[in-house]
């Protein structure tokens, strides 16, 4: 039975219930629910829906699973964790994270300016922000203002530099000083598609040359009573947990060196992200669970610190891929389905046909169960010879058509007719017969990581799901480039259900998509960043929060640099009152596609 794999990625999250994709909590409303809300009010485009309630859920999951572990392992170092800001800085996810996350303390980490001042304005006073990448004196300055503040902030060092302003700073300002972290360069590296962020040859932190420097250093300057924190991250979504206790006994060794040297103030080893999420659909890529993960960080950090007679660190996590991903769905309107041009009434035979056309009239109409296969790949034959015909001259533009709607018609029936209720047996038929559905979407705008790298994300329809899908399908989307395309792979197969639009509506969930897509897509085309709202439940009830709509058109050109005043100027010169004013109305409305069938009645 096709559920798509519901069960591998979905986490309890989401559920099929009479058909239809729900959510798993509180009145368990379905998604075409909350999709036909949000339409009613005139969106018509794709739609980011966001979920804080699991957010939440990851959160309190994260914290509770580790402390568990630290009381199991009689642990005396505690536990803190921040989120990446880099994994999903819009605000609609933020503000309810910083909301859910103060009564743990949970804090924010920041790669850049612009993050470092969303977290100096949004984190909770006295929640851990840690700050990663290359700096340079600006942002130091700026981690100087937040200390000032009054924030709980940990500059993390990724080369030599960075200590000597950080010293400057100081020296110039007289303001109190932040704490201090040290990234180390583990010889170990990660596993999965981001483990270039770790090992020796990884682009962040210090070799163990430097890090004795950096210790010289900061004697010789008084900082050492600033070092609190030893960081290391092996790299996003690792899907075995090996890497992480290599990297966790090399860098315990590193924190309980520079102890016993000195570094009174030292109590944290922060162990970066690289909590994996399940985003496969067929089988799991992930092979531990959560509570393996804190009991081997904290069984391994206990063991060295024994070893080295040391306290025991307390532990920062940054996972944000784990606490991000499933919080937000993407839906999709199928806008067409490629075949539907080829609808029987469309049918327009001659007197006297070409005689493969003939033969496929008469593979139609007398197909049986027995000959189903047979006929469907014959008429696939057939196909391919009268388009050489066409080329050739030898058959016309209605012989073409006419050959064109029989054969997907033959396909269509051939399905029917083979009632085929095991997937293999479906996987066994042509890639020829695939349905390609045109979905109101961007990849390279909701989906970057699957267009930069092959990311797969789990994709479900949200209705019909009590009957069987019999489709092959390939996705399309609606930026004008052949990259923009999930093309049907025979190893991951996707099946959708054969449906006439004309009649009924048809939606397609991606889900996970919480972690890295938002920020990292682009406007190929200029579609923007879809309308997004966050469902949040009130007495029972749905409630939608926050509604953001896409970009209108003028936005996005402006974003761009143009100047809109003399856009409107210039439209307006050649144009009538009348005309400009409905032009206008264009201009303020969104890009992505809205009514496509005119006499389609919602
Ligand atoms: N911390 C650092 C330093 C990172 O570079 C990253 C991402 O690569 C993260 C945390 C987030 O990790 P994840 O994507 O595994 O949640």
């Amino acid at each position: 039975n096709n559920n798509y794999g519901i069960d591998i990625w979905s986490d309890g999250n989401f559920i099929i219930e009479d058909g239809l994709a729900k959510v798993n909590y509180d009145c368990k409303p379905s998604l075409i629910s909350i999709v036909k809300d949000i339409r009613k009010q005139d969106f018509k485009g794709p739609l980011l829906l966001r979920f804080p309630h699991i957010t939440n859920k990851q959160i309190t999951t994260l914290y509770d699973t580790f402390n568990a572990s630290i009381k199991e392992y009689d642990y005396k170092g505690n536990f803190n964790a921040v989120f990446p800001l880099k994994v999903n800085q819009l605000p609609n996810f933020i503000h309810p994270l910083v909301a859910m996350g103060k009564k743990y303390n949970y804090g924010l980490e920041a790669g850049s300016k612009a993050e470092l001042i969303i977290a100096m304005t949004y984190n909770n006073m006295g929640s851990p922000i840690t700050i990663n990448g290359f700096k340079d004196k600006e942002m130091i300055h700026l981690c100087f203002i937040a200390k000032s503040m009054g924030h709980n902030i940990t500059i993390i060092i990724e080369g030599l530099n960075e200590l000597e302003m950080i010293v400057e700073v100081l020296n110039e300002t007289k303001l109190a000083c932040p704490n201090i972290g040290l990234r180390v360069r583990l010889h170990s590296g990660g596993s999965g598609l981001w483990a270039k962020s770790g090992g020796i040859n990884s682009k962040f932190g210090l070799t163990s040359t430097e890090i004795l420097e950096a210790y010289e250093l900061m004697e010789d300057t008084d900082l050492v009573k600033y070092l609190t924190m030893i960081h290391f991250h092996i790299g996003s979504a690792m899907n075995s947990i090996k890497p992480l206790k290599k990297a966790l006994r090399e860098s315990g060794h590193i924190y309980a060196e520079l102890k016993n040297l000195g570094a009174i103030n030292l109590k944290s080893i922060n162990i970066g992200g690289g909590l994996a999420v399940e985003y496969s659909a067929y089988e799991r890529t992930r092979f531990y669970s959560l509570s393996e993960f804190a009991n081997d960080v904290v069984f391994t950090l206990k063991e060295i610190a024994k070893q080295k007679g040391v306290d025991e660190p307390n532990i920062f996590t940054e996972s944000g891929r784990f606490i991000s991903a499933a919080s937000t769905v993407l839906i999709t309107p199928v806008l067409e389905l490629f075949s539907a041009e080829y609808e029987l009434d469309h049918l327009n035979l001659k007197e006297n046909n070409p005689p493969l056309i003939q033969e496929l009239n008469d593979l139609f109409n007398d197909m049986t169960k027995r000959n189903a296969y047979e006929f469907m790949h014959d008429s696939i034959d057939h196909m391919e010879s009268l388009l050489t015909l066409f080329d050739l001259g030898y058959i016309d533009l209605q012989d073409r058509s006419n050959a064109e709607i029989l054969t997907h018609q033959i396909i269509k029936k051939a399905i029917s007719l083979l009632e085929i209720d095991d997937y293999e047996e479906l996987k066994k038929l042509d890639e020829n017969i695939q349905e390609k559905y045109l979905l109101n979407f961007s990849l390279f705008q909701s989906l970057p990581d699957y267009w930069g790298i092959d990311q797969e994300f789990p994709i479900m329809p949200i209705t019909h799901l009590d009957k069987k899908p019999t489709r092959s399908a390939s996705l399309w989307d609606i930026t004008c480039d052949s990259d923009g395309e999930l093309p049907f792979d025979l190893k991951k197969p996707l099946y959708l259900h054969d449906v006439n639009l004309n009649k009924e509506d048809y939606f397609l969930g991606f889900f996970n998509v919480g972690a890295y897509q938002d920020t990292l897509g682009m406007k190929h085309n200029l579609f923007s960043h879809p309308t997004e709202v966050n469902i949040v439940f009130k007495d029972g009830k749905v409630v939608l929060e926050k509604i953001l709509e896409s970009q209108k058109i003028m936005d996005i050109l402006e974003d761009i640099d143009y100047d809109t005043d003399e856009i409107k100027t210039i439209l307006n010169k050649n144009l009538s009152k009348e005309i400009y004013e409905v032009l206008e109305k264009y201009l303020n409305e969104n890009s992505y596609l809205k009514t496509i069938w005119s006499y389609y009645d919602e």
